[in-house]
């Protein structure tokens, strides 16, 4: 398959396209760079573009065939949505616009969207299903439901068939250690831990150590990225044989606190990892954990890598010889 990937030069993205290259597939990425590395797709055709330009993006599709589109271009952070509203509907809304018009004028019929588990807001369940009521309390999250909407309208009218995929905390890196995440800034927390094992960024801080969880800190679902890429290029596959918009929750099942992962990056590290107490950052639901039920089902996904050590040793791995 000849896959366009929008978005591939960032944390998630090279990892889907490394993920087709090792699938015998041909990926083409579409990034603007503004997050995205270089670096991390110099084996693969790169076109330099943002999501906004439809006048490029429908040059793209003039001079390729594309079997699918995997978009993950997105403003994702959910802090900075909450103070730049405009900028996220304008590149997450109005940006994923301009790819389906794209797509729709060259007949490419089948889109993989990378979605967010922050579509659901403050979650009333412990484990969080397709099911689940979406109400998100960001403009991150809204922006991204608001797609998955457009999608199920598309579907009827111009015949788009669409998986979205919901991630939970995305996580880990390649075992190769050429690939992995680098923000900059980086407000993630496996790597802010590991940069401060490495006296790199400044001193790491727990956002709020007073939720209704079993050590106060927060939970979260951490899946990684290898199996996220995977979970993609079933969902192509799914797409083969079913019309429609779909969506599914892509998670372990099992959810971590802060305080057991820095636990957990103290084991691999070797190294007493120190942490100052803060207060809660604005957004942060107390627990985030996924139902992979009907991904295992319908999809035949499952995460390959459970162990929580396991991931955070290959994010270690990246974050202890990382390239850029
Ligand atoms: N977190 C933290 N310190 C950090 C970064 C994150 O305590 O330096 C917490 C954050 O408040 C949340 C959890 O770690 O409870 C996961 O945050 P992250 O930003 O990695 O992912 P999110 O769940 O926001 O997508």
């Amino acid at each position: 398959m000849k896959v366009l990937v929008c978005g591939g030069a960032g944390y998630i993205g090279s990892h889907m396209v490394r993920c087709l290259l090792a699938h015998h597939h041909e990926p083409v990425v579409y990034d603007n760079l503004s997050t995205g590395h270089r670096e991390a797709v110099a084996d693969v055709p790169l076109i330099v573009g943002d999501i906004r330009d439809s006048e490029t993006l429908r040059t793209v599709f003039d001079q390729h065939c594309f079997d699918a589109a995997i978009h993950l271009c997105a403003h994702s952070l959910v802090g900075e949505s909450m103070n730049k509203p405009y900028e996220y509907y304008q590149n997450n809304v109005f940006g994923t616009l301009c790819l389906l018009e794209a797509m729709h004028e060259a007949d490419v019929t089948k889109l993989v969207f990378s979605s967010t588990a922050a579509v659901f807001g403050h979650p009333l369940a412990p484990l969080i299903d397709e099911e689940h009521a979406a109400r998100p309390i960001n403009p991150y999250g809204a922006s991204k439901w608001m797609v998955e909407r457009i999608l199920a309208d598309a579907a009827p009218a111009y015949g788009l068939r669409s998986v979205s995929l919901r991630y939970f905390n995305a996580a880990g890196a390649d075992p190769s250690g050429e690939i992995g995440e680098s923000h900059h800034p980086e407000t993630h927390l496996i790597p802010n831990i590991l940069r401060s094992a490495l006296g790199k960024g400044s001193a790491l801080k727990i956002f709020g150590d007073d939720y209704p969880t079993k050590d106060g800190t927060c939970v979260r679902d951490y899946i990684h990225v290898n199996d996220l890429a995977e979970a993609h290029l079933r969902a192509i596959r799914f797409l083969d044989q079913h019309d429609g918009a779909h969506c599914f929750n892509l998670g372990s099942s099992s959810g971590f606190t802060v305080l057991e992962i820095i636990e957990a990056a103290r084991r691999v590290t070797g190294m007493d990892i120190s942490f100052e107490r803060a207060s809660r950052r604005a957004g942060d639901p107390p627990v985030l954990v996924a139902s992979n039920v009907k991904a295992r089902v319908q999809l035949g996904w499952r995460p390959a890598i459970t162990n929580i050590d396991d991931i955070v040793r290959s994010a270690w791995l990246w974050h202890s010889q990382a390239r850029y």
